[in-house]
Order: structure tokens, then sequence, then C-alpha cells
């Protein structure tokens, strides 16, 4: 019901709509209305109430509510089920247990803010209220548990698409997992996966974007290694609008990827790859390599080409990798 008021105010504002024409489209009594109304102000929808006129929508909060994503969003199956929270350890863990108890294919998990938020080794992710976009979505891959690395590679492309469109910003890929601007991480994607020997069960591909911090929002050690995407382009974003394309930008990938296999987002990755035909040092826990990173397999695995002429092949899994 809230989200019918709200419809219908948005698509009449600046105009008023009167209490009455709210009541009779509801079939509800004048209180009901009025608490509909002053649940959108306590979710911080400014609406002005006009004696005999009404009311009317006067701004809209800069919160990632399911409404608002849902407002303009066309995807046929990404995005349509939603589950918001205003703080949350995790999306993934969220997206994690409400896959175990049955939620599929698309559920889409966003928060304001993570307070436990990781990396792929476990390591630290800064996911401040407000300021980013932190979602989870589940998907159930028809594919076999080797090849649902693919999907993360896959989310690199939608999100740095998505980018481009709402920003103008060009974001490259740093394999496996990170978005950079110029050398700073704008974003970071962490796939999860419960899988048999031969089925996926779920998988849960988990995206932070740093959005609209200022530099002073970032602790001091990451000042230097993360960007946002308001400080690159000198302008607050609407993370609303850049969720919804970045959802649009995702279903079209995955589409493109069950269709026609990995090849066109291999395709794609790659011409936005800033971790190929350069020098790079894999580190793995007890070791590390420095060597020209030459090619990605079809499966995903950097190949890297060792001083020593051998040909390396690396799986994501324990490494990470830095640009020298
Ligand atoms: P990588 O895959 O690059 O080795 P992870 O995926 O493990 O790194 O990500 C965690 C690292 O990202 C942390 O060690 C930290 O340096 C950095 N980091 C944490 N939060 C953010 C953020 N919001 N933006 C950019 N970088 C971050």
């Amino acid at each position: 019901m809230k989200e019918i008021v709200l419809r219908l105010l948005k698509e009449r504002s600046p105009e008023y709509v009167s209490g009455e024409e709210i009541c009779r489209l509801l079939n509800v009594t004048r209180t009901a209305v009025w608490k509909h109304i002053q649940a959108l102000r306590e979710s911080g929808y400014e609406i002005e109430a006009r004696p005999r006129a009404g009311y009317t929508l006067t701004g809209i909060p800069d919160r990632l509510y399911p409404e608002e994503i849902r407002d303009g969003l066309s995807n046929r199956f990404l995005g349509r089920k939603i589950y918001y929270f205003d703080t949350v350890s995790t999306t993934n863990d969220k997206a994690k247990e409400l896959a175990r108890q049955g939620d599929g294919e698309g559920t889409l998990i966003v928060a304001e803010e993570q307070t436990g938020g990781k990396g792929r080794l476990g390591r630290k992710w800064f996911a401040p209220k407000y300021k980013g976009i932190w979602f989870s979505l589940i998907l159930c891959p028809p594919v076999l548990p080797p090849e649902a690395n693919q999907v993360t590679m896959l989310a690199a492309v939608a999100v740095a698409s998505a980018i481009k469109k709402e920003t103008g910003i060009e974001a490259g890929i740093k394999w496996p997992n990170d978005l950079l601007v110029g050398s700073k991480k704008i974003c970071g994607i962490l796939t999860e996966l419960s899988a048999e020997m031969e089925r996926i069960n779920y998988l849960v591909a988990g995206i932070g974007i740093n959005v609209n911090q200022d530099e002073t929002d970032f602790p001091e050690e990451l000042r230097e290694s993360a960007a946002s995407l308001k400080n690159e382009s000198k302008r607050k974003i609407d993370r609303v609008r850049l969720i919804q394309t970045t959802l649009a930008e995702f279903e079209r990938w995955y589409g493109t990827w069950l269709e026609q296999g990995f090849a066109p987002v291999l395709a794609r990755w790659k011409e936005m790859s800033v971790s190929l035909n350069c020098p790079v040092r894999i580190s793995a826990p007890n070791n590390s390599w420095d060597g020209w990173a030459e090619d990605i397999d079809g499966d995903g695995a950097l190949l890297l080409r060792l001083p020593g002429g051998e040909l390396k092949r690396v799986i994501s899994g324990e490494v990470s990798l830095r640009l020298s």
C-alpha cells in the first residue's frame, strides 16, 4: 500500500493528490492514508500536505529502498525480489542464509552498510553507510562448479559497463575480481559457492562499489589505494540509478553467457582488462612469482609467463595480483 501511495505521488508530482482520491483508490480510510504518508515521511520522503489540495512529493531520500530500485527496472528476473537492510554483517552471508532457505535465481540482497565486509582472502572490506552500493545476487546457473568463477568475471564486465554508462568513468578490470580507476580500487567482487561434485546448488555474487565517499571517508590506510565514483567524477552519483543499470547489465551479460558460453564475456573482459600484457606479481600465502600476464584461458585462469620462459597457469583461489 505504501508503495502504491508513493507511486501515485511520484506520477503526479509536482501536482497535489487529494487525500480523498487516495482513499478511493486504495479503498481505505483517511486515517489509513495519513498513516501511509507518515510512514513514507519516516523513511525520508518529503511530502507536503496542503489543506483542500492534498499531498505532494517534494523530496526522495538517498536510499536503496526496494521500491526505488524496482521503479524503472525492466529486468526479467534479476532484482525482481529484493531484501533490503539498513545494516548487515555482510550481504553475502545474508544471501547464503536466504538461499539455504529456498530463495533462488535473481534474488537481490542490498544493504546501506556492512559491518563485517570481507575480501577474497578474508581481508576486511570497508563498506560505510549510504556511501556505496553493497549487494549480493543469488544465482543458480546450470554449469559445473569449476565454471563458477566465470560469473565473477561476468560480474566485473557488467559493473564496469554500468559505471561507464552512468558516470562516463572507464574502470579497468584487474584479474580476477577488482575494478580500478587509475591504480585505485573502486569495486570488489566476491563470489561464493555451494555445490556438489557435478552441480551448483547456488552461487552468491557479492559486489561492493565505492560510490559517494569523499577521500576523508576512507580510513587512512586505504586513501592511496581506494577510489570512489564521486571523487573521480567530482559529482554526487545517484546510487539507485547505478544499481538499476548494474542489474540491467548483469542480466544482459548473464543471458549472453548462458546462451553463448564464456567466449563473448571473456572477449569483453579482455578489452576492459588492465592486468594483461603487463608485468605482474602473483602472491600466494607462502610464495610469489614475478612474470608477464600473457593471457586468460577459457576457464578464466591467468597464464603467467615466468622469466625462464615457462608458462604458469594461475587460478584465482589463494593468490593476489599486483600490477608492477
Ligand atoms: P584482492 O582480491 O585485491 O587481493 P580482496 O578482494 O581481498 O583483495 O579485498 C580486500 C582488500 O581491499 C583489503 O585488504 C583492503 O586493502 C582493500 N579494501 C577494503 N575496503 C575497500 C574499499 N571500500 N575500497 C577499496 N579497497 C578496499
